[in-house]
């Protein structure tokens, strides 16, 4: 994956042009012309909800299906975003979508132990998957989804928006360029205070764990996008208060430090108890701050460079994170291209998370 070329994306989005996000397959002109690719959005909870609006703003990409748990609900939404009665299922009916040729990619957007299941029947019916994160429950699902997709002949990508997002790419480009000098240590913090104890993240077979799983991966995710390195070694504390209520079944707090080949070395805070949207990268020669860092909008860069702090924007890009992500898979499967946050991006994760809970559980570092 290469983000150099800012100048490239500022250019494009200027020029009103296609979404040449730097490092992307840029679609052709006429290409997408007259065929647009089909999605189906498969569980339509509050992440559903933050993504349907946002088709209005793609450029290659068209809502065509939804699939829900009740007619009654996939009915209500499908009037709300313009589906249609034949492009709305249950998870009952689901596998019918295969005679769908409006349908090309199905986003999984379902409680993450339901990911592996739909990224698997998604495949078997012929169709493209974005599934979210975290991939799967286990690094062994993610391998089992990307053979399904891989012997299907369909892409598979994983709804990491931040890598869509200007100032993660902006924050990715100024550290992998060396602006910062040598990145030394990186601080990546992602929390918030969870509620409900009923809910799904709080229940291990929905969710496959605590805060790691859900929030404490956009650290993990942070610190090797960042970096552009993959770490060798991982040490991880954990604490929980078992006598919460929400935490019966998941850990609450765990936090990992990553080395790197380099000898840079990450701090990432993982919690369920209160609220973190922050990294920072400190390099031989300055620093980067980002707060918030991986919010919806209004993401925050701060630089650091000789005695200068310095507020900086990113460059603008052609559409927000969520249309980008969204156009991104429809071009790859117009064009053959692979996504650049394919299963294998989240299959890194998974086991690097494996690994995370590993040391915690037996108090040591685990080499990766
Ligand atoms: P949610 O609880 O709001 O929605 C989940 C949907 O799944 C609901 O419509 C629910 O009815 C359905 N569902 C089907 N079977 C279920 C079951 N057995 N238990 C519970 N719900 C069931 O959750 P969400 O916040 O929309 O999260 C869904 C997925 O999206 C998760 O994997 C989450 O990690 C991911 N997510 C990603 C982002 C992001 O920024 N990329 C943001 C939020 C959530």
């Amino acid at each position: 994956m290469m983000f150099r070329s800012s100048r490239r994306e500022v250019l494009a989005a200027g020029a009103g042009g296609a979404v040449a996000l730097s490092g992307l397959p840029a679609f052709a002109a006429g290409q997408g012309e007259g065929r647009r690719p089909g999605y189906a959005i498969v569980g339509l909870g509050m992440y559903a909800d933050v993504i349907l609006p946002r088709f209005a703003e793609c450029r290659h990409s068209r809502l065509t299906a939804l699939v829900s748990g009740s007619m009654d609900k996939a009915r209500a939404w499908g009037a709300r975003w313009g589906v249609p009665e034949r492009g709305l299922y249950t998870y009952d009916t689901f596998d019918t979508i295969r005679d769908n040729p409006d349908v090309d990619i199905v986003y999984v957007i379902l409680p993450n132990g339901m990911h592996h299941e739909y990224t698997l029947r998604a495949a078997a019916a012929g169709k493209h998957v974005v599934c979210e994160k975290p991939m799967a429950n286990t690094a062994a699902e993610a391998e089992s989804m990307i053979a399904a997709c891989r012997a299907a002949g369909r892409k598979l990508m994983i709804g990491y928006r931040s890598h869509f997002e200007p100032a993660n790419r902006e924050a990715m480009r100024i550290v992998r360029d060396g602006e910062l000098g040598r990145a030394r240590i990186v601080t990546a913090e992602t929390g918030f205070n969870i509620g409900d104890p009923a809910q799904w993240r709080l229940n291990r077979a929905l969710a496959g764990g605590g805060s790691l799983m859900d929030i404490g991966i956009y650290s993990l995710q942070a610190a090797r996008y960042l970096t552009g390195e993959e770490p060798v070694a991982v040490t991880a504390v954990e604490s929980t208060d078992r006598t919460d209520v929400r935490f019966r079944e998941v850990e609450d707090t765990i936090n990992f430090q990553l080395r790197f080949a380099s000898g840079t070395v990450a701090n990432c805070v993982s919690t369920y108890g209160s609220n973190h949207n922050r990294y920072r990268v400190v390099g031989t020669e300055g620093w980067l701050d980002a707060e918030p860092a991986t919010a919806y909008a209004g993401n925050r860069l701060r630089l650091r460079r000789g005695r200068e702090t310095v507020e900086h924007t990113p460059p603008a890009l052609a559409v927000n994170q969520f249309s980008g992500q969204l156009d991104h898979l429809s071009q790859c499967v117009m064009t053959g291209a692979e996504p650049i946050v394919a299963g294998e991006e989240g299959l890194k994760d998974m086991r690097i998370i494996e690994a995370i809970y590993r040391s915690a559980a037996e108090g040591r570092t685990i080499a990766l």
